[in-house]
């Protein structure tokens, strides 16, 4: 294994990452639950804090905050799922993200971004971070290659963008960008959230891959968690003692979150799979019935052809789709619609559950982008993000959107 594989298979390499015997031979690792860990001879403990003693190198432990055992096995899991040397899981999402750019960016540095990201991540990048460490970002339509490449300035270190972004749905050109971003010696930080298994950043060249493991991964909308993965200097610097942002900002995951993280990765690729294939019969036949729908999986995507290039083989085209019902008034009347009468899912921000989450963007997990913001971004006042779940019944769920659709009168 190694970054930028062509025949890395995430299927296969997660599997081959799992040493699930615990320490009394069970099935499942067992949890190491200690906040610290007790050395034999006292020397051992000044060269942990130096750095020359690590779990990597030695399996030496010092502190729950810098490395936990169980923590640190989730880390080397979903680095094998993402074909990178190393990584690390953290307390959420945003966590990750937020580390990984104080990381590369030092005060007065400069982030290219793609325009159409996740409303917090704008919001980190547009007002926090400008307000409180002089970190400015220039945001871009992430598909208009020359846009990225003139937004690059000296002080440039990050080219961040979504893979898929959220909520429209745009493909990034990994390989392109990274490109671009090498030609400048700038960092490509990818956030994968919703394309794990089926898009593997690191082989176009990304050099880090965050997550929010919230999402598809935990798959349970049950906890908040997220990772950073990438080469093993930099996972090193993130928990760094002195000016680690991991270490001393310090969104530590909980183990017990990580063991349950842990838990649910064995069936992800086939959960990946089954969102997939139900999104894609859904929006053919949204689209033969005339909806504005935006899925990568159809022809009709922009950049349809380029996801396709991107894939790892057997995963489909994701599990979110967006409808567009033109105003604020009728994607809410659908979406009542669709849980209060038809039980179709429900109304709730977030993604990656096994029951269909539904919210309208521009009020909800995209209200955080100004209003020219959205517009740029293409994030209309009707527009709806599905994220579809995978329980019951996929010609009964059709049934229900079907009729709700004709029900607020999108459909005739
Ligand atoms: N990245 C994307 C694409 C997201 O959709 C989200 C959350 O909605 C995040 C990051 C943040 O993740 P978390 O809520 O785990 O902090």
């Amino acid at each position: 294994m190694g970054m930028g594989d062509a025949n890395f298979d995430p299927v296969r390499s997660l599997a081959a990452a799992r040493h699930p015997f615990g320490e009394h031979g069970g099935v499942n690792r067992s949890i190491e639950a200690s906040t610290t860990f007790t050395v034999l001879a006292a020397d051992t403990m000044p060269a942990i804090f130096a750095g020359h003693r690590t779990p990597d190198r030695d399996g030496c432990f010092l502190y729950t905050r810098h490395f936990n055992p169980t923590v640190y096995e989730l880390g080397r899991e979903l680095a094998a799922l993402e074909d990178t040397e190393s990584g690390y899981a953290c307390a959420s999402g945003i966590a990750a993200i937020a580390a990984t750019v104080l990381q590369l960016c030092d005060a007065g540095d400069h982030v290219v971004a793609s325009r159409a990201i996740y409303g917090g991540s704008h919001a980190l990048l547009r007002e926090l971070l400008p307000a409180k460490s002089g970190i400015t970002t220039t945001f871009v339509p992430i598909t208009d290659l020359a846009a990225v490449e003139a937004a690059i300035t000296p002080r440039t270190r990050v080219l961040f963008t979504e893979t898929l972004s959220n909520p429209t749905l745009e493909v990034a050109d990994l390989a392109a960008l990274a490109a671009i971003a090498h030609r400048h010696a700038v960092s490509l930080v990818v956030d994968n959230t919703f394309c794990p298994v089926m898009v593997t950043p690191s082989r176009f060249g990304a050099d880090v891959v965050v997550h929010s493991l919230t999402k598809f991964i935990n798959g349970a909308s049950d906890l908040v968690a997220g990772a950073v993965l990438g080469r093993a200097d930099f996972i090193g610097r993130l928990m760094d003692l002195h000016t680690g942002t991991l270490m001393l900002l310090g969104p530590t995951m909980d183990p017990r979150a990580a063991f349950e993280v842990s838990m649910r990765l064995p069936h992800l690729p086939l959960r990946m799979a089954e969102h997939a294939r139900r999104a894609h019969v859904l929006c053919e036949r949204l689209e033969l019935l005339g909806v504005a729908v935006r899925y990568p999986g159809l022809r009709s995507h922009p950049q349809h052809a380029l996801l396709r290039g991107q894939l790892n083989p057997g995963q489909g085209f994701g599990g979110l789709f967006t409808l567009d019902l033109g105003t604020r008034a009728r994607a809410h009347e659908l979406m009542e619609v669709l849980q209060n009468r038809h039980r179709f899912g429900f109304m709730a921000v977030s993604l990656g559950y096994a029951e269909t989450l539904m919210s309208a963007s521009a009020s909800s997990t995209s209200s955080e982008l100004p209003d020219e913001a959205l517009a740029a971004a293409g994030i209309g006042p009707g527009l709806v993000r599905m994220s579809i779940g995978i329980t019951g019944d996929l010609e009964d769920r059709w049934r229900a959107l079907a009729s709700a659709l004709r029900e607020v009168g999108a459909v005739p």
